[in-house]
């Protein structure tokens, strides 16, 4: 327990980041008055099993919320106040301008302590029609009711998807369950960008195996109600689609931050030192609205996970409460099923490392996921990134049927602790034959790094 020196926690955001904060200030500080500011109705929801709602595979909406207010009201003498939104901030003041919802009313409240966890939105691209009621956002529970309720009332039956990165790859799965048959549109070369060229291939053919249209090198121009404009080197041309998604990127909600100094950063994040401390002593930030140290650049990044909203949560809310823990930063793990592939990656790209200068090689195999013996192995593709210097693992992608999460794990773990790749090589992996091989693939493709990088030498 810590010395209570204030009086007074506020909370900006009722979801993952925000009260993880507000259950860990509560841990080490009963004493404290801590209140929760949620613009939205709903609190402490599961924002990544939002797509399953839409595809069917989750019915029920209920389903989808981890603890209702009066857990964190009654168990946990936290307040929470739904539909209240933060549109300004007086530092000076230590105040909170705050609308509620439906109301012209705005409140003045006073805070001791600051933590922000609102989150990010989706960014919108400037596109004439992007307003019209057919174009849906998706990030949180109320963007998902709107869209099934327009699902289930207009029973469309062609959509596009704007954006082919993972929220974008979701969606469209999603759609295609639910027989929608779905167009996804990407600007860039290829879909999956944050991924190496190999897997964002792969992905590419499998989604156009099961029917979904995938599109690169193509910007949509505009949007009507029953059409979309899209721009390749081919020419324009539209595509009729009854609905529209918006899977194009997120920035942080800092908005309302701008009267103010608090410093951010890329995507409009709000920076923050390792104690998830921003330029105001007194004011915290965690999660998607916040910066995160990226273990294998040094640099401040912008890694908007839920894996990361609970822990800087959970250590925002500990030094807020008067704590003095440490975030030590993140490899930027992600994993996927999408498509009935596991998609996942960690550490820093081919790409990146060059830019950063490393001098660093990429293999790349593909293995069985368990014994040949045991009816059933997927194959699973790997590559990963080495620096030759030292031999380190700097980054580690993979795409299989099975086991990609439990191996991609492993490799967070080497490359947070530094390991090379003749220590994993010899790693003690587990074994069985339903579920591995006796060298296990993070075993194997370690071990043709070691090999490339010993006959390099001769
Ligand atoms: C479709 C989808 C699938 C995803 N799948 C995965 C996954 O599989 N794995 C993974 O790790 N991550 C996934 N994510 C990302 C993950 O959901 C986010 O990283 C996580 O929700 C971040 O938590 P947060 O609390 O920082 O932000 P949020 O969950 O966005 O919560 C922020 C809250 O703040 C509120 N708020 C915003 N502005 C204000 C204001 N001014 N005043 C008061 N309240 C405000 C918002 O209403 C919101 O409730 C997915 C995201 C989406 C959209």
């Amino acid at each position: 327990m810590y010395e209570n020196l204030y009086n007074n926690l506020i909370v900006i955001g009722g979801n993952v980041a925000g009260l993880a904060a507000a259950s860990q200030a509560r841990r080490i500080n009963p004493e404290l008055d801590i209140t929760v500011l949620e613009s939205g109705k709903y609190i402490s929801y599961g924002t990544c099993a939002l797509p399953y709602y839409i595809s069917g595979y989750i019915k029920k909406i209920d389903d989808l919320f981890a603890y209702p207010k009066d857990f964190f009201e009654q168990k946990r003498n936290i307040k929470i106040l739904t539909s209240h939104r933060v549109v300004g901030i007086d530092s000076a003041k230590k105040e909170l301008l705050v609308n509620v919802a439906g109301t012209s009313e705005n409140r003045i409240i006073s805070y001791d302590r600051l933590i922000i966890s609102s989150g990010g939105s989706t960014i919108v691209p400037d596109i004439p029609g992007i307003n019209s009621s057919n174009v849906f956002h998706f990030r949180n529970i109320e963007d998902a009711e709107k869209l099934k309720g327009y699902i289930d009332k207009n029973n469309p039956k062609k959509a596009v998807v704007i954006g082919g990165g993972q929220i974008g790859m979701l969606m469209a799965e999603a759609f295609n369950m639910i027989r929608i048959k779905t167009s996804l549109i990407e600007m860039k070369k290829r879909i999956f960008g944050g991924f190496e060229y190999e897997i964002s291939t792969i992905l590419s053919r499998k989604a156009e195996m099961e029917n979904i249209i995938v599109l690169t090198d193509t910007a949509v121009s505009s949007i009507n109600s029953s059409s979309v404009t899209i721009e390749s080197v081919e020419g324009k041309r539209d595509i009729d689609c009854d609905l529209a998604l918006l899977a194009t990127g997120i920035s942080a909600n800092t908005g309302f931050l701008l009267d103010t100094s608090i410093e951010l950063g890329k995507n409009n994040a709000i920076k923050v030192n390792n104690k998830l401390q921003t330029s105001y002593i007194n004011i915290y930030a965690c999660g998607d609205c916040a910066t995160v140290k990226n273990i294998v650049t040094g640099k401040q990044d912008y890694i908007p996970t839920a894996n990361n909203g609970v822990k800087t949560g959970r250590i925002a809310g500990e030094n807020a409460a008067g704590g003095n823990k440490t975030f030590a930063g993140s490899v930027g793990t992600v994993v996927d099923k999408v498509l009935d592939l596991e998609v996942a990656k960690t550490g820093i790209g081919s790409n990146e490392a060059i830019s950063m200068g490393y001098e660093a090689i990429k293999l790349i195999d593909s293995y069985a996921s368990h014994a040949g013996s045991v009816p059933g192995a997927k194959k699973i593709a790997i590559i990963i990134i080495v620096d030759t210097r030292t031999r380190k693992l700097l980054g580690a992608q993979m795409i299989g049927g099975e086991g990609v999460g439990k191996r991609i794990d492993v490799f967070a773990t080497a490359i947070t602790s530094e390991m090379t790749v003749d220590d994993i090589y010899m790693l003690d992996l587990s074994y069985a034959p339903a579920v591995s091989t006796v060298w296990d693939p993070v075993n194997k493709i370690c071990g043709k790094a070691v090999l490339a990088l010993d006959s390099s030498k001769n």
